[in-house]
């Protein structure tokens, strides 16, 4: 125990100790915690779908044909029809032969990359890459070699050296924490002169961006040209789950040789329902994404303007950058006092003091909330200094 304290202790005088927040309404605009209502501005619920009533029935309905739990892990008795139809449906969204949902997109990443790779294999991994990425590359035991972010010359120089052994390229599409889009068409022409496999974790893109919202290798005309598209069910689609396509050798291997598939319980199939018709939604609605999109690169005109260091961002997804973790955090607490709802994320999830706001915006806020929520950033920006004036 003492070992613990200790470190609860060191994490407290960092300004890193997280304590958790309770949503008591739908994950929406405005939500309420603690009895009071907020603004929340750094949902991953991009397209609104969380509180739909055509997505509530779909689980209503799966609920009422199968129940609730699923009673068995995929390899034995947890696989329904419904299971196969979201595979299925996945692999036509995504362009690709086949594909294959895990219990959560962390599960997909290590579970793919573990089952994938062993000490005979180099992985390149961006910088910025999710933890769940990283975390499939140890794993995996494979030697993991990052490149500076985005960085086309930098991952040259790396593979390089590594002629003839087997390698894997991994990215994010669209980055979480700065939410800029890798270049995937760059990443493709190295992979193909160092006969390098090509891996996609499209968290951030999927329903947003591309074609019908189809991410990031869509918005670059790429189906079919990345070898592992992977990406979770739970952002845009506000269900549940993580999935990976790609021809139908890697979805045969994935299933039989991948742990975090097989040792674990299957989704509900009240969940798989929820995915399948959000995906429906999404292909035939592009009006949410555009109005995000929109209302995002309004958003950050504005954030810009008042002086925010935003990076580059190109989606949703808008870092406002502060550096110290205290500072960040203070700035989260004063905003969240009036109101308004925008996690301040540290140290492990972004790098040494670029700690920041994460806004992430829905398709449903409105000009109203955000010009709420743009006022206090600017109020509070100006007295902890982070902004001038
Ligand atoms: C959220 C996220 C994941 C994990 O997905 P979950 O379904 O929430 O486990 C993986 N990769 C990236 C880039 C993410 O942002």
């Amino acid at each position: 125990m003492e070992y613990i304290n200790d470190k609860l202790l060191k994490t407290k005088e960092k300004g890193l100790f997280r304590v958790l927040k309770y949503i008591q309404t739908a994950q929406s605009p405005r939500v309420k915690i603690d009895g009071k209502n907020f603004i929340l501005l750094g949902s991953n619920n991009y397209l609104g779908l969380c509180d739909s009533p055509i997505l509530k029935k779909a689980a209503i309905d799966a609920i009422n044909k199968y129940g609730v739990g699923s009673g068995g892990s995929r390899l034995t008795t947890g696989s329904y029809d419904i299971h196969k139809r979201l595979e299925k449906k996945l692999a036509l969204f995504k362009g690709t032969q086949d594909g294959m949902i895990f219990n959560t997109g962390y599960m997909a990443n290590i579970g793919t990359i573990s089952a994938l790779c062993n000490r005979q294999w180099v992985i390149f991994s961006d910088r910025l890459n999710h933890a769940s990425i990283v975390d499939g590359c140890l794993l995996s035991g494979g030697k993991l070699i990052r490149y500076a972010h985005c960085n086309m010359d930098d991952l040259y120089n790396k593979l390089k050296n590594y002629r003839g052994t087997n390698n894997l390229i991994v990215t994010d599409g669209v980055f979480s924490m700065d939410g800029d889009i890798a270049p995937l068409p760059d990443i493709v022409e190295l992979a193909r002169k160092f006969k390098a496999l090509t891996m996609v974790d499209d968290a951030h893109g999927t329903g947003v961006i591309g074609k019908n919202g189809a991410g990031t290798c869509s918005y670059y005309d790429l189906e079919g040209e990345i070898d592992i598209n992977m990406g979770t069910l739970s952002k845009a689609i506000a269900s549940e789950g993580g999935y990976v396509t790609g021809n139908c050798e890697l979805i045969d291997y994935l299933k039989n040789f991948s742990r975090s598939f097989i040792y674990s319980t299957a989704l509900a199939p009240s969940t798989i329902a929820v995915s399948l018709k959000a995906i429906e939604i999404i292909e035939k609605d592009n009006t949410r994404r555009s109005d995000l999109l929109n209302m995002s690169n309004w958003f950050l005109c504005k954030l810009r303007a008042a002086g925010f260091n935003t990076l580059d961002t190109k989606t949703q997804i808008i870092p406002i950058i502060i550096g110290s973790s205290d500072i960040a955090v203070q700035f989260s607490k004063e905003l969240f006092e009036s109101g308004v709802y925008i996690p301040a994320i540290r140290p492990p999830s972004v790098p040494e003091g670029s700690s920041r706001l994460r806004i992430s915006l829905m398709a449903t806020h409105t000009e109203e909330d955000l010009l709420e929520a743009l006022t206090k950033l600017i109020a509070i920006g100006k007295k902890l200094s982070v902004i001038g004036g």
